[in-house]
């Protein structure tokens, strides 16, 4: 491609509405432009990362058995109706009338639609397993659309679902996929993790989510030192502590004036935060719940919502507090206290603790679980911490990461056969219903997800394999004949083996030619100029390294292919 003729409409500017960086440069190295809130145009450079993971996606759902179709993306309000979920989806389901006043949404997501259709035509456990998937665009009208491609209102999803005749059965599609998945994330040259995940509002008993590291993530994940262990931080279970062994003291109040975070209390009575038991509290379904956990820890509201097996879980108003704990905000504790206490595994340990008084301005030294209240429940109510214990292996300690979730396995069960009863006869011609998985990859959002993990001051560093184009050839000057000549030869030897190559032939001066080149991130540059050519040579330069070999035409077409079919092969 000669980038004369091509279009890459880059800039120079930071753009001001960007507060990411992949957001910032794909707008910047011209992949992207925006039409509305989160509703994006897809220029020729991003269409081509786009497609390249697509590919890789295609290749290996493929690989994995999955069988690819097309579904709308606008879809009957029926089957959502029928699932419940018209009801349950709130407000990020778009939804609208045709004109004859029936109703549709743009679909967010498909489980609905692809039951449907399997359960009118799969009849007989003959035809499972099957596992049917697509590469579709998505609209979730999000509450705050931002970040770019990173969390858009239209974006563009693989989505696959399996369809099996058992529990044990879907356990095996789901393995498959979870394997896919792992081989699409390394093909595409990405630092990733896979890490359980909570099963949410979708139902269902168990699902990973793969994560691609990044400091800007949304998502905090934790790994194992030593063993296979990883899980987001709203499902990583936390393990017991050894208990303290301490004579109870007896218990004393405390004048804590206009002191009520664990910062100003434990700095005033000259203690850790982990001699502080935090009192938070909670509506559960409109009953108010008092959640202890240790000072410097914080509480687990997926963990606590899963216990109590609530609805809806949120933190108390002012006016709940006060009329529970007659005290202010920043005073409450355990002692006294007439609501349902859930004490964290870890509090169960502690002896001797301080907690707030119940009254303004007062804190209890020396607070004894048993002795001085008793908790209705003890469990893993808190986030897990970098150094924790790792609950499955008794070497390692858990490494705290930052991550950004591109893909999502999910064991859905019988929940959507069940709703819309799609069923099939076995063996025995007896009815029984299917059992299901979904299984989704973010392709728009992989793409910026590559991007945030691999950029630096200059622009993109995109990993070979989705790099819009592998390398790019820049010519010094192209009023040089000779250069423009070798040009030429090196873009038509690199093309005949399969080499993608951005021939920038603009008349430009080589200093914006390199800052463009740098800013869209192409892995490889040779850069042809006329001094270097006189010996024969031209410049190979690495954009993440920055390393420059002075290599012969023919050297520099073979390390190129070298590379980018190791890179295209690993
Ligand atoms: P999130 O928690 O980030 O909102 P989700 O859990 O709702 O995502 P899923 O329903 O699991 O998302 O969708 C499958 C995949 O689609 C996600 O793993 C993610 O990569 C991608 N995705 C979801 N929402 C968006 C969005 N608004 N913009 C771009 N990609 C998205
Ligand atoms: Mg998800």
């Amino acid at each position: 491609m000669r980038y004369s003729q091509y279009f890459i409409p880059t800039v120079k500017e930071t753009p001001s509405d960007a507060e990411v960086v992949s957001h910032k440069l794909m707008l910047r190295a011209g992949m992207i432009r925006k039409l509305a809130a989160g509703i994006y145009n897809y220029l020729p450079l991003g269409l081509r990362s786009i497609r390249k993971v697509e590919q890789i996606v295609r290749e290996e759902m493929n690989r994995a058995g999955a069988i690819e179709l097309l579904m709308p993306s606008v879809q009957p309000a029926e089957l959502w109706q029928e699932s419940k979920r018209w009801e349950q989806y709130g407000k990020e389901l778009l939804r609208f009338k045709d004109r004859k006043d029936a109703e549709f949404c743009l679909g967010p997501t498909h489980e609905e639609v692809i039951t449907d259709l399997v359960r009118r035509e799969v009849k007989s456990y003959r035809q499972m397993p099957l596992n049917l998937y697509q590469v579709q665009s998505k609209f979730r009208d999000e509450i705050r659309p931002r970040f770019g491609l990173m969390r858009g209102r239209e974006f563009i999803m693989k989505d696959a679902y399996s369809f099996d005749v058992s529990s044990e059965a879907a356990d095996i599609s789901y393995d498959k996929m979870y394997q896919a998945y792992r081989r699409i994330f390394q093909r595409c040259g990405l630092r990733f993790r896979a890490v359980e995940a909570d099963t949410g509002s979708i139902g269902g008993s168990s699902s990973h989510e793969f994560m691609v590291l990044a400091d800007s993530g949304e998502d905090a994940i934790v790994s194992c030192t030593a063993c296979e262990y990883a899980a987001n931080v709203e499902k990583a279970e936390a393990r017991l502590f050894p208990p303290e062994h301490a004579e109870p003291r007896e218990l004393e109040k405390v004048e804590t004036p206009q002191k009520r975070s664990v910062e100003e209390v434990t700095a005033f009575l000259g203690i850790p935060a982990s001699s502080l038991v935090k009192t938070l509290l909670c509506v559960a379904d409109g009953e108010p719940v008092a959640a202890l956990v240790r000072g410097d820890h914080d509480l687990n509201e997926i963990k606590l919502k899963h216990l109590l097996g609530c609805e809806e879980l949120e933190m108390a108003s002012e006016e709940v507090v006060e009329r529970v704990t007659g005290a202010p905000v920043g005073f409450a504790g355990p002692v006294g206290l007439k609501i349902k206490i859930v004490a964290d595994l870890v509090v169960q340990g502690m002896k001797n603790f301080v907690t707030g008084g119940n009254a303004r301005d007062l804190h209890f030294k020396n607070v004894n679980i048993g002795r001085d209240f008793t908790p209705a429940l003890i469990a893993d109510i808190r986030n897990v911490v970098h150094g924790d214990p790792c609950p499955r292996c008794e070497a390692g300690h858990l490494e705290m990461w930052r991550g950004i979730e591109v893909g999502h396995v999910f064991k859905l069960g019988t929940k959507y056969s069940e709703s819309l009863r799609a069923t099939f006869l076995d063996a025995d011609g007896k009815e029984q219903v299917i059992f299901m998985g979904c299984y989704g990859i973010g392709i728009s959002r992989t793409v910026a997800a590559c991007i945030e993990q691999n950029h630096d001051a200059d622009g993109i560093i995109f990993p070979i394999p989705i790099a819009p184009f592998h390398c790019i050839i820049s010519a010094v000057s192209t009023k040089d004949a000779e250069v423009m000549a070798a040009c030429d030869e090196l873009y038509r030897a690199l093309t005949a083996v399969g080499v993608e190559v951005l021939f920038d032939d603009r008349d430009e001066r080589p200093g914006s030619k390199f800052k463009d080149a740098d800013l869209i991130g192409i892995p490889l540059r040779i850069v042809v100029g006329s001094k270097n050519l006189a010996e024969g040579k031209v410049e190979l330069k690495y954009r993440k390294s920055g390393e420059v070999s002075l290599l012969t035409l023919a050297e520099a077409v073979e390390t190129v292919k070298g590379l980018v079919v190791a890179a295209l092969n690993q």
